[in-house]
């Protein structure tokens, strides 16, 4: 990965170095050519205005020459050397595109190599305007030596070099250090993930941090300890099912054992054979709870709109005679009109397993058992409340009460196998509803369920 990387930055580099001195070679030539051309034309110019006084013009060559570090030449319309700032070619000819182009009236330009250094040869025309045509006395020619270029190439080259070296051995750092602290986390990650799979439920990676790596490791610790509650859950589950199965056959088998000792009245039996019976249905409810459990993943919902208070309304009075029973008083206040789509069975079956609770749940101390509904209506929800002043809920189980299986502790003696409110939960989520609780212990329990209208 570190060999990806340093490639990855040299190549970036090289590419990126090559356009810059490629760019800043270009310009140069440019900005040299555009004074070289400048100064071609005053020389010419003036040239053309002294062109009796040789001395004059000779004098004016050398001065630029010296001054721009260049050779100038001026020619005649024979191409013939009149003045050189170098004085060597005055009276040889000379033939090259440039001269040949500027006696034609135009000014051109070309990079040449000579001798291993490159050189900027341009030429620009005298000419002399006679009001129509002009006339072409001869030109101007100027070359320079562009060895200072190179010279400057190869040390901005080194000085890139330099940077680039620096720059790559800062990434090559510091991918180093990001590379190691990330598999250092995905090590411990790989050992979390294989803890989990061998059975350590709950195990729990330490540190983190912040960043992508610290929420994937938070995400895991969360996912760890939830499997370790569903673990639980799971264990208690099978362990109250067992025990509630255990009972009933226990009774079932004394009550065979003693019937089939001596000689029992035919009275004898049949009472015998009532026990066995409300055993057998005792076991049968508890089935019928199993399977509910075991089908509580698959709810598929039969919807339809329905007047939200009219069902609550129904519910209740199918529960009352059972509420009274047990001196817990349902109260009510329920808005009817309110139309809302939902599945009819599921919600009054949602209903009356929480009601059932606040009944069972009651707190026979108190003289004034019940349990309210109210229905709520505002602009964007609708809002049931079912409140009971029952015994409670302690903190460190409320948020539990949803899992499957799950029970309180304290009051096994209440029958119960921790599937009812799964079951809510799984009606309300299938709606896209809400469902929120409030309780404390001795004072009773709310829940809320939010139901959107839109
Ligand atoms: P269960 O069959 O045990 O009643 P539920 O799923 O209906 O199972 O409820 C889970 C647990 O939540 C119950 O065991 C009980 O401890 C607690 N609980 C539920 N409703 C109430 C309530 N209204 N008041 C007090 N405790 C409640």
């Amino acid at each position: 990965m570190l060999i990806i990387y340093s490639l990855i930055i040299i190549i970036t580099f090289a590419i990126f170095g090559f356009l810059i001195l490629d760019n800043y070679r270009q310009n140069t030539i440019k900005d040299e050519e555009s004074t070289l051309f400048q100064i071609a034309n005053i020389i010419s110019d003036t040239y053309k205005r002294n062109m009796d006084d040789i001395i004059f013009s000779r004098i004016m060559v050398k001065t630029y020459g010296h001054q721009f570090n260049a050779r100038i030449l001026i020619l005649n319309e024979n191409k013939e050397v009149l003045i050189d700032s170098y004085n060597s070619y005055v009276g040889k000819k000379l033939n090259n595109s440039e001269v040949r182009n500027s006696l034609k009236g135009q000014s051109s330009s070309g990079v040449y190599t000579l001798d291993g250094g490159e050189v900027l040869q341009l030429a620009v025309p005298i000419s002399i305007s006679t009001g129509i045509e002009s006339n072409i006395l001869g030109s101007v020619l100027i070359s320079k030596s562009l060895g200072y270029l190179h010279e400057d190439l190869l040390n901005l080259k080194r000085d890139m070099l330099r940077i680039s070296l620096l720059a790559l051995f800062g990434a090559i750092l510091l991918t180093w250090i990001s590379a190691t602290g990330i598999t250092k986390s995905l090590r411990t990650l790989i050992k979390g993930v294989e803890k989990i799979s061998s059975g350590h439920l709950g195990y729990e990676i330490e540190g983190g941090g912040k960043g992508e790596i610290g929420k994937l490791i938070s995400t895991f610790n969360n996912m760890s300890n939830k499997l370790k509650n569903i673990e639980a859950n799971r264990k208690y589950f099978i362990n109250s099912i067992s025990h509630e199965l255990k009972t009933p056959l226990t009774s079932i088998n004394a009550l065979i054992d003693s019937l089939s000792i001596g000689n029992n009245s035919i009275d004898t039996y049949k009472e015998y054979l009532e026990d066995i019976k409300a055993e057998t249905e005792r076991m049968e409810a508890l089935v019928n709870y199993l399977m509910t459990s075991i089908k509580l993943e698959d709810i598929s919902l039969d919807l339809d709109t329905y007047d939200i208070g009219e069902i609550i309304d129904e519910t209740i009075k199918f529960i009352s005679p059972y509420a009274n029973k047990n001196q817990v008083e349902i109260k009510s206040e329920i808005q009817k009109g309110i139309m809302i789509k939902l599945d009819r069975d599921k919600f009054k079956e949602l209903l009356l397993n929480i009601i059932d609770n606040s009944i069972k749940y009651r707190d026979i101390g108190k003289s004034n058992s019940y349990v309210k509904l109210t229905l709520e209506k505002s602009r964007d929800k609708l809002l049931l409340i079912i409140k009971d002043n029952g015994i409670g809920i302690g903190e460190k189980n409320l948020s539990n009460i949803f899992n499957q299986g799950f029970r309180v502790l304290d009051h096994n003696k209440i029958e119960g196998h921790g599937i009812g409110l799964t079951l809510v939960k799984n009606i309300i989520d299938k709606h896209n509803w809400n469902i929120s609780v409030e309780s404390s212990l001795g004072l009773g329990t709310e829940f809320r369920i939010e139901i959107p209208l839109v």
